[in-house]
């Protein structure tokens, strides 16, 4: 698994999907620039997510599309936000620093390994090999139940040895609480009253601009908003590749309804954001919903569950990619409390039918006035970046690139590379006409450089589904050759069907 994910990970580099960020000055860790390519992948799961979310959200329950607009809210906002919302008292991970190496690690991480006659070491974070390399550079040899140790440490992907002690693992401290917030200063003056917070999710963004949506806009219940945007998040032990970084993209939805109906609407959206995740091209047997135990709840949450993933460093389990959490109505009666306004919504209809029911007036104010309770799917595009990725690799020693990507043709970051077979006899002129054509409607590359075997296999490697070739029949035939990635065959269509014949293949 490890191996697959180097490979992929080189790819990613070598094609321009994914760098590290500020590589030249030896990267910063949990941090990724996102080449051309990978931009360009990101753009296109970003931009199915919105058209499926706000353009053109699922049916609801009643055979209607359901009503959610979208928002673009601030980054930094008042750091009272974080209070209400329980981030500044309580997003944390349990901590331990090595206070021989001052580095520090998430509690949960840290194992200790027990050598015969040299004590206890404590490690953790590293790649099971450089425990090992260090371990023989110390002279210790491993028996079988060691290295099992070690080999379950695969688990976690990396361990490093924080410090070899000889008597017990007292050189770490005791777990302490890390708050996992970014934080800065707003204005010019460096003090406690002026700090602010880089924003670790984007939902706190949509509570703060409800009651602005239902005051401008022509929402009723029940309703949500979107947002896509960065979040930061201190995250203590970044790892596995984009999986988990410091600085990253969510896409997330609140769903706003009556309390009596949260419960259906957490069901309907559990399983829509599910049937979404297939629309990708995924797999249907790498993804599986994993509910939450009610001990993994938070305080405030009546259901959770996850939608997971079966990446190579997880494989044979699970790892997830979207939560989708029934917040009840925390979120918004949290933000009534700290910001003294007034979250209650008045639900005209429901009033109406109560009355017209013959209800009293107290039955008909409970069933009317509420505060609206919160069905949230949120997930990571970034994440999501990394399961098209991992999904895509398909190594094949037949071809010349030895692995091609086969992203879903819709999600490929180019749908078509337009080659003339050769520079002259006016091939490049028609392919740069057909090229000047096509750029209109989907995204290709032309491209005339190195033999077209070359070209053929870098277009594998980043994905692209379609090759069209101007040769030397163009010029009586009106056709051009198309090149299938993923079956390598190759067809001639006429020139003036191309266009149909990519709006066809890309449809979704
Ligand atoms: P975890 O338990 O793995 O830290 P979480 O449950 O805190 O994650 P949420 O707060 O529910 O995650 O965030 C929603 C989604 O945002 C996650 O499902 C994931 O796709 C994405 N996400 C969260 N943290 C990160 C991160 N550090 N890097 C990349 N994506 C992330």
């Amino acid at each position: 698994a490890s191996k697959s994910m180097d490979e992929l990970v080189a790819l990613c580099k070598r094609r321009g999907f994914v760098y590290p960020a500020s590589e030249i000055y030896g990267g910063l860790n949990g941090f990724w620039d996102y080449g051309p390519l990978g931009t360009a992948l990101k753009n296109n799961i970003r931009d199915h997510w919105w058209k499926h979310m706000v353009e053109c959200p699922p049916i609801g329950p009643d055979g209607n599309p359901v009503s959610i607009v979208g928002l673009d809210s601030s980054i930094i906002q008042n750091p009272k936000t974080w209070e209400a919302s329980g981030h500044v008292g309580g997003f944390s991970d349990p901590m331990v620093d090595c206070t021989e190496t001052k580095k520090r690690y998430r509690a949960d991480q840290v194992e200790v390994l027990i050598v015969e006659g040299k004590g206890k070491w404590a490690f953790m974070e590293n790649q099971p090999d450089t425990i090992a390399k260090k371990l023989k550079k110390a002279g210790v040899a491993l028996d079988d139940g060691e290295r099992k140790l070690l080999t379950d440490l695969d688990l976690s992907e990396y361990a490093t040895i924080v410090a070899p002690d000889t008597d017990k693992p007292g050189t770490l401290t005791e777990p302490r609480e890390f708050n996992l917030m970014f934080d800065t200063t707003v204005g010019a003056i460096k003090s406690e009253d002026n700090k602010a917070y880089l924003r670790p999710e984007t939902a706190q963004g949509i509570f703060l601009n409800y009651k602005n949506v239902v005051d401008t806009m022509r929402v009723k219940m029940p309703f949500g908003i979107a947002q896509i945007g960065k979040s930061f998040r201190n995250e203590v032990t970044p790892r596995n590749f984009i999986f988990r970084s410091r600085e990253f993209e969510q896409m997330e939805m609140e769903w706003f309804c009556a309390p009596d109906e949260a419960l259906q609407w957490y069901d309907f959206w559990k399983h829509e954001r599910m049937r979404w995740w297939k629309t990708l091209g995924i797999e249907e047997s790498n993804l599986i919903f994993r509910d939450h135990d009610d001990d993994e709840l938070a305080h405030y949450s009546n259901a959770c569950v996850d939608v997971e993933y079966k990446y190579p460093f997880t494989a044979p389990g699970y790892g997830e990619l979207e939560g989708v959490a029934h917040r009840g109505c925390f979120d918004l009666t949290q933000h009534q409390t700290h910001s003294k306004t007034k979250m209650e919504y008045f639900d005209q209809p429901r009033q109406l039918a109560a009355k017209e029911e013959g209800k009293s007036k107290e039955e008909i104010n409970e069933v009317s006035k509420y505060i609206p309770n919160v069905i949230e799917p949120a997930s990571g595009l970034t994440r999501a970046v990394l399961v098209l990725l991992c999904e895509a690799f398909t190594p094949d020693e037949s071809r010349a690139s030895k692995v091609y990507m086969k992203f879903k043709p819709k999600f490929a970051p180019v749908k078509a590379g337009i080659f003339p077979l050769v520079n002259k006899d006016g091939m490049p002129e028609k392919a740069l006409s057909l090229y000047m054509e096509l750029r209109e409607k989907f995204t290709c590359e032309y491209d005339a450089k190195q033999s077209i075997g070359k070209r053929y296999a870098r277009m594998d490697e980043i994905g692209t589904p379609f090759c069209f070739t101007v040769d030397g029949d163009t010029a009586t035939d009106d056709s051009v050759t198309v090149r299938h990635r993923d079956t390598q065959e190759q067809e001639r269509v006429n020139i003036s069907q191309v266009e149909s014949f990519l709006a066809e293949k890309l449809a979704d």
